[in-house]
């Protein structure tokens, strides 16, 4: 198996109910993954959560765990699968939605913590 790189969505998208996703990352911070790849090229991963309006600031801890095992399960996929892992693309203009926290994802995506 080849992938150049991870698309995120998150779970209010369209194409993931319709086709799925290969991992789900709860608002837990559990990774969840499906039994089939869905696309041969990217591997898709689906944050749980409407993130197409502000996230109201007693889900913060929540989502940063999320972040956090959405940077980890970025990481090791990176490594097994040999891909940048930087090479994470936002599915769409909606989707995640426009209030996904890139920023804390780029940060440490680009800097692991060891
Ligand atoms: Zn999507």
């Amino acid at each position: 198996m080849k992938f150049s790189g991870i698309v995120l969505h998150d779970s209010n998208c369209p194409t993931v109910r319709k086709s799925g996703y290969d991992f789900f990352v709860g608002r837990d911070g559990l990774v969840t993954p499906s039994n089939d790849f869905t696309d041969d090229d990217h591997l898709h991963v689906c944050v749980e959560g409407d993130f197409s309006h502000p996230i109201p600031s007693w889900e913060y801890p929540q989502v940063r765990e999320q972040m956090f095992s959405l940077v980890k399960l970025a990481l090791r996929l990176a490594s097994l699968f040999e891909f940048d892992p930087q090479a994470m693309i936002a599915h769409g203009d909606t989707c995640p939605g426009e209030e996904f926290p890139w920023i804390d994802l780029k940060v440490r995506v680009g800097r692991p913590p060891h």
